[in-house]
């Protein structure tokens, strides 16, 4: 089973991208099991149809300790496993505590045990937070792989390398390893070279690069991936070949994050200069 976490800028197209992908590990008959760690409890609505999952800690709030594995998960589109583990009251409380409190319940009830076969779990984690609990599923070995989402803006950037620097922390000590950048278009100039440039400085690579498409937000407005919504449509096969260069990926490193100067050098080169 490969344990992988998604981590990437606010609004980068994490959550979209993970389920799209999903979809196209799921339709080539892959088990996979989707856990998202966001409090917006939103990393699973495409694979579920918009059904509204109960989130982990909403169900240990209202039932107590005596909870189900079928409480908490669902199943979605091609039989994917969908959990949300949900957030403290706002204003109260750690939101990284639900992501712990969440794998340790799966674990306990044995969403991960050998008979489900799952070959792939996926984490959709919040933000750019490589701290305390949004960390938990690369502390500790709950994730050994990594995909960083990014696009060509400033910002997008500067987070998928203050994430590497939080990769590293934790590869020293467990075994976690960056798979590489996944482009999200954000149809920015030179885009994809840049993209490919900072693959390379960082010692990873670009895995793929998803363009823009309103498609996207139309399957989305309709509760569904692209795969589901529309599966002859072109958007739909670079989530296909995007599932397949994950399953197919052999490269995982320890990134060599940036500097600040050499980051924004390299903004420079490749966007801002032309
Ligand atoms: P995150 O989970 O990183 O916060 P989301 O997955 O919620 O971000 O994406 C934010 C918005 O961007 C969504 O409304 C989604 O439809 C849109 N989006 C993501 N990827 C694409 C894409 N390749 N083309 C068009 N829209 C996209
Ligand atoms: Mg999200």
């Amino acid at each position: 089973m490969r344990k992988i976490a998604i981590y990437g800028k606010g609004g980068i197209g994490k959550s979209t991208t993970t389920q799209n992908t999903v979809a196209g590990l799921a339709e080539a008959g892959k088990k996979v099991m989707v856990v998202g760690c966001d409090p917006k409890a939103d990393s699973t609505r495409l694979l579920l149809g918009g059904l509204a999952q109960k989130s982990v800690l909403d169900t240990l709030r209202e039932e107590g300790e005596d909870v189900d594995l079928d409480d908490v998960l669902r199943e979605g589109f091609a039989q994917t496993r969908c959990v949300e583990s949900g957030g403290p009251e706002p204003g109260v409380g750690c939101a990284g505590r639900g992501i712990i409190t969440s794998i340790n319940l799966l674990e306990q009830l044995g969403a991960y045990e050998e008979e489900k076969n799952l070959d792939y779990v996926f984490y959709d984690v919040l933000g750019d937070v490589v701290c305390g609990g949004f960390a938990m599923p690369i502390r500790e070995g709950k994730a050994q792989e990594i995909y960083i989402v990014v696009s060509g803006e400033m910002m997008a950037m500067y987070a998928a390398n203050n994430i590497c620097k939080g990769i590293v922390k934790f590869a020293e000590a467990g075994g976690v390893r960056l798979g590489g950048l996944i482009c999200n278009s954000r149809r920015v100039d030179n885009e994809e070279e840049m993209i490919k440039a900072l693959a390379g400085r960082l010692g990873t690579q670009m895995i793929y690069f998803v363009p823009r498409d309103n498609m996207v937000q139309k399957a989305e407005i309709n509760r569904k991936t692209v795969i589901d919504f529309e599966p002859a449509h072109p958007q739909a096969d670079h989530y296909r070949n995007l599932a397949k260069r994950i399953d197919e990926n052999d490269m995982f490193v320890i990134p060599k994050p940036l500097s600040i100067d050499a980051l924004e050098k390299l903004l420079i080169e490749y966007g801002i200069a032309n």
